[in-house]
């Protein structure tokens, strides 16, 4: 753990051991914070903010570290891939455009901190009113394994940006990647106290940085129901909030779209991570004039899949994260099938041909699904996916909003004014057209309903770490004269 510039064990020198989901090895072992080091790394982060070593510098002087820290990924961008493969399980290919991403994310509010905000207003002589934005204070960040490296980066980057200091909690199964950023941030020498990690376990390291009275702001990613949790947990001491969490997002193929880059995006929606990813197209909807066709091509496809460990280059599909989600996983699965889906492909663990410790799962395809299913209803977080059917446009928007969920959606069609007019019915705040996937650190990245609060990455994602505070100024120095005497 990073605590106030020093690494250190936890305080009764607890331990986890943290596993490579390929194989089920053990990779090493993370300190399990308690309770007395989250304190320890709140105050330490408390002491820098008010210290103002790190608020009180010229943006451009705070800029200077970041883009110090985005070189220094772009350094290390091979060992932090392998890190990321090792820790996540994910391919190779995409981890590498992870940790490309996380080094672009630093320089972009870097960038952007030295621009012009803030607004003037003309109000009535002799005031002057304006509003400047700063920084929230000590921000708590607790994010989930998919992403180690790239969802601590989306937290961490424009929070340094905007001038707080922070206290940090990686996933307890993957503190790899998260360390290595931290020993960068040691590297370049951020001021101490700045920039602190706690490891350990959610109830107790995240649960003490969403109570804890000097903890300004908790911002969250991660599962819906540990939000929920964190919310409720954050009112007690009013802190802001921003959560950014599950999905069950729909992908819409009508008839007149490509077919073949329909299918191509339908199995990067959903199979890129293992499924493992909060945007991925769980629900598939398609029209029923192509279902059959579709179903016939996406199973085909999908079957072809490759399947294996991240580190082999020629893997298209990696493990799940950790046996406790590959459990979790398959026992949705298994209630697909009780609740009378239909298995189009897939539905088992593989564990053959040295995959045996691994946590492998074939990709998964239910049809014959109605919507009150809970395998339709639930983020179920693996490569698992529900096709369904739907005669007219209109029951493609019902069907795609019938969830809690309304994180991200699509549509695929080759009628411009239908798909706009589709999307826009959508709730829900990352959508496509003719597309699924890509990401960008301009753009906005959060939820409607219960998939969160608040935005990550672009403006937004900024102002969630900044306070905006009204300045009103007097040019005229002399008493009001309101009361008589
Ligand atoms: P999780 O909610 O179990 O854990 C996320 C983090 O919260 C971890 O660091 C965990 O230790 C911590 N935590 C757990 N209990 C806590 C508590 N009581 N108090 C404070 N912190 C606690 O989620 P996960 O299984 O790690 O990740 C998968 C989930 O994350 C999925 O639901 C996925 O959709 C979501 N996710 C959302 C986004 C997004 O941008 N919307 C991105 C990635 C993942």
């Amino acid at each position: 753990m990073f605590i106030n510039g020093e690494w250190k064990d936890a305080e009764n020198h607890a331990t986890r051991p943290v596993i490579n989901p390929a194989n089920g090895e053990v990779v090493t072992y993370a300190p399990e914070g308690t309770i007395a080091d989250a304190r320890s790394a709140i105050y330490a982060a408390r002491n820098a903010f008010e210290d103002g070593v790190w608020s009180g510098l010229a943006a451009a002087e705070r800029a200077a570290y970041l883009f110090k820290i985005a070189d220094k990924i772009d350094e290390y961008a091979e060992e932090l891939t392998e890190l990321e493969t090792m820790d996540n399980g994910k391919p190779l290919r995409e981890a590498g455009f992870d940790v490309a991403d996380a080094a672009a994310c630093f320089r972009y509010y870097a960038g952007m901190i030295t621009k012009p905000d803030g607004q003037t207003y003309h109000v009535a002589d002799p005031m002057q009113a304006m509003v400047v934005r700063e920084p929230v204070g000590v921000c708590g960040l607790i994010v989930p394994w998919n992403y180690p490296l790239l969802m601590s980066v989306w937290k961490i980057a424009p929070a340094l940006a905007a001038g707080n200091t922070i206290v940090f909690k990686p996933s307890e199964v993957t503190p790899i990647t998260p360390k290595k950023l931290f020993e960068i941030f040691e590297e370049v020498g951020l001021p101490k106290g700045v920039a602190n990690m706690v490891t350990g376990a959610g109830p107790v390291v995240g649960h003490e940085i969403a109570s804890h009275p000097e903890v300004d702001m908790v911002s969250f990613t991660g599962g819906t129901k540990t939000g929920k949790h964190i919310m409720k947990t954050a009112a007690d001491t009013m802190k802001k909030v921003s959560l950014e969490l599950g999905g069950k997002s729909p992908n819409i193929i009508f008839a007149d779209a490509d077919f073949e880059t329909a299918v191509d995006y339908a199995l990067f929606g959903i199979y890129a991570g293992a499924g493992q990813v909060c945007s991925a197209g769980s629900r598939i909807l398609v029209e029923e004039k192509i279902y059959d066709q579709f179903v016939n091509r996406f199973v085909e496809r999908a079957r072809s899949i490759k399947v294996g460990p991240g580190y082999d280059p020629s893997t298209e599909m990696g493990p799940l994260v950790s046996k406790e989600h590959l459990d979790k996983v398959l026992s949705y699965i298994e209630l697909g099938i009780q609740e009378g889906a239909k298995l189009a492909c897939g539905g088992k663990r593989i564990d053959r041909n040295g995959f045996e410790t691994g946590y492998f799962v074939e990709p998964t395809v239910f049809v014959d699904v109605s919507e009150e299913m809970r395998i339709v209803q639930e983020e179920i977080f693996g490569p698992v996916v529900v096709i369904q059917k739907f005669k007219d446009e209109a029951e493609a928007i019902k069907l795609a909003n019938s969830t809690v969920y309304g994180l991200a959606g699509a549509v695929f069609s080759n009628d411009g004014s239908k798909a706009l007019r589709v999307i826009k019915k959508l709730r829900a705040g990352i959508t496509w057209i003719n597309s699924y996937h890509p990401t960008y650190n301009e753009a906005p990245w959060g939820g409607y309903k219960q998939s969160g609060i608040g935005r990550s990455l672009g403006t937004f994602g900024l102002e969630e770490f900044q306070e905006i505070k009204q300045i009103n100024i007097n040019l005229q120095v002399e008493p009001i004269g309101w009361f008589s005497n």
